[in-house]
């Protein structure tokens, strides 16, 4: 068993996902404890480049054609033997669905341990340890990383991506691929979601609205707090699922990635679903009647306090300040 920590880098369209960046800040905590190596390991097709910032010892390059969309068939496959190979300590993917896709498929396959929603890592007097974000994010487990090999899926919220982040390129070493020639799954084109009345993901205000709003007719509450704010309006699935807003206005997982320069969260909790399409917001600010949250710890401010008490208000402050 060695002690380096591989970091299995997540990207799209050219763009490296700052899950990856959090994963690399994560497995440099337990590295540095054990004197093992983070090692990022980078599948793509042309896209060496995309190792340049990434804060790892070394760059595991695999090129190959069908890397050029991910391939959860080509991914596992090659995965499959570069942890036999090298037999790491940890091998961590971002809890997403692409994660998703190849984490459980190599837990099964190599019989290791896989822990998900996994918010920090620690070297404790030797010991690695993980706390996980459960039931939704409501509560938080730790316990002790499985040995010998352990993969864990990871969340946003516990490392900020900059941490992850290299000024200087790593040290990159290209590997070969395995045979990849009979596929059963393959990406025959890339569709962008539907952008609908408006695109949230490219909007640089937006008041998202969880479970907290109760009922249908606060929405409106929400609508002039955004027109105030120049704005628009978007929120959690429990809001989607009820049909008060479209689905082209969903934040998470099934829904867009956003990064907008003020997220204003409102009676969202902050389940991993949800929030791993905001960490590229600029801040973050969360308003909940729940000081435990989970949302609070992404958010730059917080206010623990009744949405529709503070919708209002705010509103008119907005509109006075404005003149
Ligand atoms: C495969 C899968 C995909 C998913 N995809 C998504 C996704 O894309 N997007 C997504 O959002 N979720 C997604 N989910 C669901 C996700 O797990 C959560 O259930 C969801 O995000 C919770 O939404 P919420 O925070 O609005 O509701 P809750 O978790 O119920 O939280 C409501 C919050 O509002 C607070 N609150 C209540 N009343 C008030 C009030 N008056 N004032 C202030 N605060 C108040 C409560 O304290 C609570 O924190 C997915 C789940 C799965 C399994």
């Amino acid at each position: 068993m060695s002690h380096d920590v591989f970091v299995i880098i997540e990207h799209l369209r050219g763009k490296v996902s700052d899950i990856s960046y959090v994963m690399l800040a994560a497995a440099r905590s337990i590295a540095s404890a054990t004197n093992g190596k983070v090692i990022a390991v980078l599948l793509g097709h042309d896209a060496e480049s995309l190792a340049r910032d990434l804060a790892a010892d070394r760059v595991l390059y695999i090129e190959h054609a069908a890397f050029a969309d991910f391939s959860s068939d080509a991914y596992q496959r090659t995965l499959e033997n570069l942890i036999k190979e090298h037999a790491p300590r940890a091998v961590l993917f971002g809890d997403t669905t692409i994660g998703g896709d190849v984490a459980a498929w190599l837990s099964t396959r190599l019989n290791l341990p896989l822990v998900s929603a996994c918010r920090t890592l620690r070297a404790d007097d030797g010991t690695l340890k993980f706390v996980s974000q459960i039931c939704g994010g409501k509560m938080m487990a730790e316990g002790d990383l499985p040995a010998p090999t352990a993969l864990v899926m990871m969340v946003p919220g516990g490392y900020k991506p900059e941490q992850g982040r290299a000024a200087q390129p790593p040290e990159i070493a290209r590997v070969d691929a395995p045979a990849l020639a009979d596929l059963r799954v393959a990406t025959k084109g890339y569709i962008e979601p539907a952008v609908g009345d408006v695109d949230i993901s490219k909007e640089p205000i937006l008041v998202s609205i969880g479970r907290g709003i109760q009922n249908q007719d606060n929405i409106e509450l929400a609508e002039d707090l955004a027109k105030a704010l120049g704005g628009v309006v978007a929120g959690s699935r429990p809001v989607i699922d009820q049909g008060w807003l479209s689905s082209t206005r969903l934040v998470g997982k099934s829904g867009k990635a956003v990064k907008p320069k003020l997220y204003l969260a409102l009676g969202i909790s902050g389940a991993p679903e949800h929030v791993e399409a905001i960490g590229d917001s600029e801040m973050i600010i969360a308003i909940n009647t729940d000081p435990n949250a989970p949302i609070f710890s992404l958010a730059k401010y917080g206010a623990q306090m009744d949405i529709l008490d503070l919708m209002p208000v705010l509103t008119e402050k907005v509109q006075q300040a404005r003149g």
